[in-house]
């Protein structure tokens, strides 16, 4: 069994991207600009907000964090993303999710422009991902794209098992890998999947995007294969100074000694997904996707 290291390989793509700005700046470019607009105080986009900043200025991007209060109004929220929208020193930005339950989260996604969207949610970035246009990717698919790519794991002609159907993982990450060029033979399993292990249990590959902590157990997965666990859920501890920690969507005591290879959660998926925002950042500024 080898683990992929999400931490090791997200930090040499970050030092690649690091590299990348210094050549644009010294040749008199733009420094790329990411935006973040944060709402309320929710302990886990308080820290996937901060590690997005850190990581900014980790590779020499500006960044900006816009905070409102839980009681922003919709109007007040879509205001803002207008003023980013046409704020030229701005290259991309992200409205980090969840938002309050009063703010219509559909419109708010629809009202970033496309060219700024660098969280790949914009319906115009998905339509162009679907067919194979230039477009600004779902960071945590694209994270598990590279992954794969950066082991050297065949995808091509693999049976893989996508277990989550959401927006901004499941769904996009079942196009992404059907994709020509990538090939796999792609199934998608949700909550209303008859007999999943059986499903599951035929997978080379296995992405788990569910949100159900040890939710892959090992007799669902087959020998040799390869597991991708993306869940992330707060746990209690008592064993951390927060009080709390996180639980992947894998079983990973009794599923890793079956597999080939296995993510580990946290420093698998996690920080892939901050790296691929970077480098949707970076085509933003160089206006390689629009
Ligand atoms: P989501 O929107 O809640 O979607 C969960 C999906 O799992 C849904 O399609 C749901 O099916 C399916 N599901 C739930 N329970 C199931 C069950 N018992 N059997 C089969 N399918 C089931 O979640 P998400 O946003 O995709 O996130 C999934 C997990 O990944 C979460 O833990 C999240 O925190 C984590 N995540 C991590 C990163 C990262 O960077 N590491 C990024 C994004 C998300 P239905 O469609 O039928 O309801």
């Amino acid at each position: 069994m080898e683990l992929i290291d999400g931490k090791k390989i997200s930090a040499e793509i970050k030092e690649e991207i690091a590299i990348e700005v210094s050549k644009l700046k010294a040749d008199g470019g733009k420094t790329p600009h990411l935006a973040a607009i944060l709402v309320g105080h929710d302990g886990g986009s308080e820290t996937y907000v901060a590690h997005k900043v850190k990581a900014c200025e980790q590779v020499g991007f500006n960044s900006t964090l816009v905070r409102f209060e839980d009681d922003v109004t919709q109007e007040e929220l879509l205001a803002k993303v207008e003023e980013l929208n046409n704020n030229d020193d701005i290259d991309g930005f992200i409205v980090q999710l969840p938002i309050p339950a009063h703010i219509n989260e559909q419109k708010v996604i629809e009202a970033i422009s496309p060219e700024k969207d660098v969280d790949g949610f914009h319906p115009a970035n998905v339509g162009r991902m679907v067919i194979g246009l230039p477009a600004f990717i779902s960071a945590t698919p694209a994270g598990i794209v590279d992954l794969l790519e950066r082991y050297n794991i065949e995808i091509s002609g693999k049976n893989v098992v996508v277990v989550g159907r959401s927006n901004i993982v499941g769904r996009p990450m079942s196009v992404l890998l059907s994709q020509k060029g990538r090939d796999a033979t792609v199934t998608v399993c949700h909550s209303r999947t008859k007999d999943l292990e059986a499903v599951v249990s035929k997978a080379d590959i296995i992405i788990a995007a569910i949100g159900v902590p040890e939710f892959v157990t090992a007799k669902m997965v087959k020998e040799g294969a390869i597991v991708i666990d993306v869940g992330t859920t707060r746990v209690k501890s008592d064993l951390t100074k927060s009080g709390w920690k996180l639980k992947g969507d894998v079983k990973f005591d009794e599923v890793s000694p079956k597999c080939s290879y296995i993510t580990p959660v946290p420093g698998g998926v996690g920080p892939m997904t901050i790296v691929s925002l970077l480098k949707n950042t970076l085509l933003a500024a160089k206006k390689s996707v629009y």
